[in-house]
């Protein structure tokens, strides 16, 4: 028992957790991978722009480097210049370049500028200058040179593009020799090492930093995101999935604790409900369909739960099969028949009740012993009781067929209970010793209508009929289907139309009722 409950809160925690735990590690995955995929694309955009801007600049250079160089600064190829600075969205101005001077440009004529060292030469002499300040100071400009062609950018440009994100370091650097190109924020350290690898997110301390590199041009781009700054998509999904993931846990483990507290304590309340004399029977009326009279019942246990629940009898039925109790039930049933009978049989001797035995009642070897002792005791005849068995408990048939053989050898009869329901075919039938067949309610309440079922319960009838078995038909409700089971031949028919399962005394009085020449109508009696 110990173990079971270390089990079962075992269970029910990790029910409840799991989905709570899948939840927020969805969530926090969610965030990351957004995270990282944002970073990723701040990069692209930087890059994207830088190629762009290599691009004009290449084109620019191409034109301007054609220009011969004593015409370059001339109003003619100062037109040529205009015109390409014109067509080209990134760069600010395009000029011509002799040492460390841009000697004239297409923005300022023949101005000239000096421009500085460059900061970085690249293998194909490429110069770059970083910081150029032209006419206005506070407005810094990259000047890239190719040949004697200079492209002029303002610093800001490229990266204007991205939106402004609080904590967000934005750069495009030279991939060889790892010079710093537009930046906005700081350069993260890792930019520098040498193993870099494109388009990958590093997670460096709090920050998340993203690294793509052109395959035109020397260059790369990284963006540093701080973890959680993008966090509003992420935390929003974070939002849904974590309750729901609490909610989900909880009606998890609730079910949980029901079934298992359900199935734990059904064998034990069995038990207390059967020393505190719980149980009584009801009797159901079976008639006759030939001249209407009532000639059994059959037995059906009703446990009294006081305020509780009712818990229906194929449940608990059920719960004590599984739980092996299932034979004190049998015996209290048998019990409770023995107290209630002998009052019944005194005023019609030939009745017969029929009561309902499990498939583990059929297996018992003492079970023939048990019956006829109880029979014995309360002066109860033999042909007085019938054995209802239903199909599944021929799951062991030679077992369930020899206690069968015994039971009519006694006298007792013996149905098969639930026809139609079970897994046995009709060729079962002819190898088993009964006397009675009762048609599932399912086969009764399907006739008149044109379903196949109802083909069914004519060829069952039909079936039984040459093996010469007596048939019960069960659930009659109508009129009408008591009127075709009549014309079927069926022997005896049970049903709401005759009567719901009713007290000891009920049946008496309408017993009584028959015995004393009165034409009981036992449909107007139904409880
Ligand atoms: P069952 O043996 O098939 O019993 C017939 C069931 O059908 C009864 O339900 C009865 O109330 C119901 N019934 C009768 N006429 C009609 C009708 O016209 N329409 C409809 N819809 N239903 C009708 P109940 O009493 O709830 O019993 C359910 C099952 O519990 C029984 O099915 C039987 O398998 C089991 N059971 C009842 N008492 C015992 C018992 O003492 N021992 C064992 N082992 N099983 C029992
Ligand atoms: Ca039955
Ligand atoms: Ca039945």
């Amino acid at each position: 028992m110990k173990r079971l409950i270390v089990i079962i809160a075992l269970g029910v925690c990790v029910t409840a957790a799991l989905p709570i735990f899948a939840a927020i590690k969805l969530a926090g995955q969610q965030q990351t991978d957004s995270e990282q995929r944002y970073a990723l694309s701040l990069a692209r955009n930087a890059l994207v722009h830088s190629e762009i801007s290599g691009d004009q600049l290449y084109t620019a250079a191409g034109a301007i480097n054609a220009l011969p160089s004593e015409k370059a600064c001339t109003p003619e190829g100062l037109a040529v210049m205009r015109k390409i600075d014109l067509e080209s969205s990134m760069l600010q101005a395009v000029g011509w370049v002799e040492g460390n001077v841009m000697r004239c440009s297409s923005f300022a004529g023949n101005q000239p500028f000096d421009l500085g060292p460059p900061d970085a030469v690249s293998q194909s002499h490429t110069r770059f200058r970083n910081n150029v300040t032209l006419i206005d100071p506070q407005q810094p400009y990259m000047v890239t040179q190719i040949g004697a062609a200079a492209g002029v950018l303002h610093k800001n440009l490229l990266l204007s593009f991205i939106d402004e994100i609080p904590g967000l370091s934005v750069g495009v650097f030279s991939w060889s020799s790892r010079a710093p190109g537009a930046l906005r924020g700081t350069v993260p350290d890792i930019v520098r090492r040498p193993d870099l690898m494109a388009d990958t997110v590093y997670r460096v301390g709090d920050l998340q930093v993203a690294i793509v590199r052109s395959e035109k041009y020397d260059i790369g781009a990284f963006a540093a995101l701080p973890v959680g700054g993008s966090a509003s998509y992420a935390s929003r999904i974070a939002g849904i999935l974590v309750p729901l993931g609490v909610i989900v846990g909880l009606i998890l483990s609730a079910l949980l604790i029901h079934i298992v507290r359900i199935r734990a304590s059904m064998p034990m309340m069995i038990r207390t409900a059967l020393k505190q004399d719980r149980f009584h029977l009801l009797y159901q009326p079976v008639v006759d369909l030939a001249n209407g009279r009532l000639v059994g019942a059959e037995a059906l246990i009703r446990w009294d739960r006081g305020s509780g629940n009712p818990i229906p009898p194929d449940r608990f039925i059920a719960a004590a099969e599984e739980a092996g109790v299932i034979h004190l039930v049998t015996s209290r049933m048998l019990e409770l028949l023995a107290a209630d009978a002998p009052d019944v049989l005194n005023i019609a001797p030939d009745f017969r009740f029929a009561v309902n035995f499990s498939a583990l009642d059929m297996h018992r070897p003492e079970v023939l012993e048990e019956v006829t002792g109880v029979l014995q005791q309360a002066g109860i005849a033999a042909h007085n009781l019938v054995i209802e068995a239903t199909e599944r408990s021929l799951v062991d048939v030679d077992r369930a067929r020899e206690t069968m053989r015994q039971f009519r050898a006694a006298g007792i009869g013996v149905a098969i209970d639930d026809f139609g329901t079970g897994y046995s075919s009709l060729s079962y039938l002819a190898r088993l010793e009964i006397d009675y067949l009762k048609i599932d309610k399912l086969f009764v309440q399907s006739l008149g209508t044109d379903s196949a079922t109802s083909q069914v319960a004519g060829r069952i009838i039909d079936m039984a009929q040459d093996l010469n078995l007596m048939i019960v038909a069960e659930g009659i409700e109508t009129a009408e289907q008591e009127r075709l089971l009549k014309a079927l031949k069926v022997d005896y028919g049970q049903g709401y139309y005759y009567g719901r399962p009713m007290p000891v005394d009920d049946l008496m009085q309408l017993l009584r009722r028959q015995r004393d020449g009165e034409n009981v109508r036992l449909k107007l009696v139904a409880a």
